[in-house]
């Protein structure tokens, strides 16, 4: 069943398009990996969905719902959770108090701090340091526990890699595989590695200058058409042709 879905949304920074008419939907247990070059649209197209960027045009629905109008706040509680970049922890607090603040006024559903603890077994030795002290993949880690602590039906994870070492990487999607394999939710991942995109994604959203350039599953791709997508090289040529 669907959980999410994006109709015609439209977005803009100022005079500045920078989302234009984008469609998607996605049902639990699905996962879409936005991929595009710089400034292509993902991070606002991410910050509309969770509902800390204005939506110009368009609706987002949840469960069935018009959630459109609804600030951030309302939209966690209806089942939309957002790691940032940049992952906006409390450096000065420890990782439990971090995940602790975000048990409180969770909604109920499957994701304890156990079960957390058990998805990210590399924070177990670290819960008493400050967040401040972590590594980007443990930053990361504890980020993307707080999304999952607030009970999500869509969690929405931008720039996963950015930053992060190999290893670091590699331990995230281990952790991503988990959460995916339950099955509770949807989730929706910005990701500027390419291969690491297709290996893990249901389904690939790809942007230039805030259009989707090409929508499916990877297999629905050749190598070439999605490279071709990502810098918006077709649509140049079809301008030219
Ligand atoms: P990146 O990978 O660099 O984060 P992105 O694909 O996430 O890129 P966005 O950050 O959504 O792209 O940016 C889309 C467009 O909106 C770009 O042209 C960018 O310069 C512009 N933009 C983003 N944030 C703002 C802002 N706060 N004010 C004005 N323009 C903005």
């Amino acid at each position: 069943m669907t959980v999410l879905s994006v109709s015609n949304l439209t977005c803009r920074h100022g005079l500045l398009t920078a989302v234009r008419d984008i469609d998607l939907s996605l049902a639990r247990g699905e996962v879409l990996s936005i991929i595009g070059a710089n400034g292509a649209g993902k991070t606002t197209l991410l910050r509309s969905i969770a509902g800390v960027h204005p939506v110009a045009q368009g609706r987002i629905a949840l469960n069935g719902e018009d959630v459109t109008r609804l600030r951030a706040f309302e939209r966690v509680r209806r089942g939309i959770a957002m790691s940032p970049e940049g992952r906006r922890l409390f450096y000065d607090l420890t990782v439990a108090d971090n995940l602790r603040i975000a048990s409180e006024n969770a909604r109920p559903g499957p994701w304890s701090t156990a079960r957390v603890m058990d998805t990210f077994p590399q924070l177990g030795p670290l819960v008493h340091l400050p967040a401040g002290k972590l590594s980007g993949g443990q930053r990361q880690a504890v980020a993307i526990a707080r999304a999952l602590l607030s009970n999500p039906d869509v969690i929405l994870l931008d720039e996963v890699s950015l930053g992060l070492s190999p290893a670091a990487v590699e331990g995230v999607y281990q952790s991503l595989a988990t959460v995916r394999a339950a099955g509770d939710m949807a989730i929706i991942l910005v990701e500027q590695d390419l291969n690491r995109a297709l290996a893990f994604a249901d389904r690939i959203l790809c942007m230039a200058e805030g259009r989707a350039e090409l929508q499916g599953a990877p297999s629905d791709f050749t190598r070439a058409q999605i490279s071709d997508a990502y810098f918006g090289i077709h649509r140049q040529e079809a301008a030219h042709g």
